[in-house]
């Protein structure tokens, strides 16, 4: 006989909540976790095992707590003029929103985004004993500058999250909106941007609004556009003052050598590990094209996935699809799903398959 979470002295904010649980089963085509299904390319393979199997003789010792080698990375990769003392890294930058919000947010401080957003948005705040609040999107989840600024000086929250482009809609984040919100806060603002290598090349990233802001971060991930997710690598730039409050909480040593000696390596060939980048945005294109022409309404996306409303019965529909072999994503909007663009075959198994399912309302 096992006890219940109700036996255990568990705090009190921590009741009645729910963990993370996008379903992982082992179906022949998985996307719905957004993950870059393209494996890592060979050649870079061999490179991060040899860098890897170089850490390993040193793995008695603690890694470098400060992983310099790959904040120096990160800041070649990102550019403009970023520097190391200007980045942060972290497993996933689940972990590095974490810092985040153990740094500013914490008992009797609130965070706030606008829903729908990702989901581990009120996990954080509220796992750090914040409070999480919520204010609204406009029509096809877009954000307007002067409605996101009022909302946020409303709510006056300490720790505001942008996610740019928006998970689970897929939809952009005009900088202006970022802006707006800077001056509508004293509290920092987080922009998302683990997307933004799906976005059109031609767009600026939130990077480009960093000097002169010391109270913005613009987070990043290699778990998607990098095909890194299994080695848990996030990462932000910020004002170097902003990252010495993150060192006050983060755990000591808390990216491991083998860790920091993969993400090196994968970083050193950041052109190759990117090449399916285009190739998923043209298998998202087609995913927007072909469920449209299925009777569904695709929502704008710059990611690697489509989120597409006029679906009759969402819960059936992906119990069919699972049915099938493939696992997309109910992400809790009514008559709403949420697939993830995978490689040529899966994009169109998954599409042959839905129009077999033909659940169009
Ligand atoms: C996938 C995702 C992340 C990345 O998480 P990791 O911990 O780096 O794997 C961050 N933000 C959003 C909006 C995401 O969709």
């Amino acid at each position: 006989m096992s006890a219940s979470l109700d036996d255990l002295p568990l705090r009190d904010d921590l009741r009645g909540q729910k963990p993370y649980g996008a379903p992982q089963a082992p179906l022949p085509v998985a996307l719905n976790v957004n993950e870059n299904t393209h494996p890592v390319p060979q050649e870079v393979a061999d490179d991060i095992l040899d860098s890897v199997a170089r850490a390993l003789r040193d793995v008695n010792r603690y890694p470098d707590r400060e992983f310099t080698p790959l904040r120096e990375a990160f800041a070649d990769y990102l550019g403009h003029g970023l520097t190391r003392d200007q980045i942060w890294a972290a497993n996933g930058s689940n972990e590095v929103l974490q810092h985040i919000l153990q740094a500013f947010g914490g008992p009797g401080r609130t965070a706030f985004s606008f829903a729908p957003t990702y989901s581990m948005y009120p996990i954080i705040t509220r796992g750090t004993g914040a409070t999480w609040t919520a204010g609204t999107r406009g029509h096809d989840f877009t954000l307007d500058p002067a409605d996101a600024a009022s909302q946020v000086e409303a709510a006056a929250p300490d720790v505001v999250f942008l996610c740019a482009p928006n998970n689970p809609t897929g939809t952009p984040l005009p900088l202006d909106v970022v802006e707006a919100v800077y001056d509508a806060t004293d509290g920092i603002v987080i922009v998302d941007e683990a997307y933004q290598e799906f976005a059109p090349h031609d767009e600026r990233s939130a990077l480009t609004l960093l000097p002169g802001r010391e109270r913005l971060v613009v987070s990043r991930t290699m778990s998607k556009a990098f095909a890194f997710a299994g080695a848990r690598v996030g990462y932000l730039a910020a004002d170097p003052a902003f990252i010495d409050a993150l060192r006050l909480v983060r755990l000591p040593y808390h990216l491991s050598a083998l860790t920091q000696a993969a993400a090196t390596a994968a970083l050193h060939h950041a052109p190759t590990m990117l090449r399916m980048v285009d190739e998923i945005v043209a298998q998202r294109d087609r995913i927007s094209a072909t469920v449209e022409a299925l009777g569904y309404r695709p929502y704008e996306s710059w990611t690697n996935f489509v989120l597409f409303n006029g679906v009759e019965d969402s819960a059936a529909t992906w119990h069919a699809l699972y049915e099938r072999g493939i696992l997309v994503r109910d992400v809790g909007i009514p008559h709403h799903l949420r697939v993830t663009a995978g490689t040529e075959d899966e994009t169109t198994a998954f599409l042959d398959a839905l129009a077999s399912v033909g659940s169009a309302s």
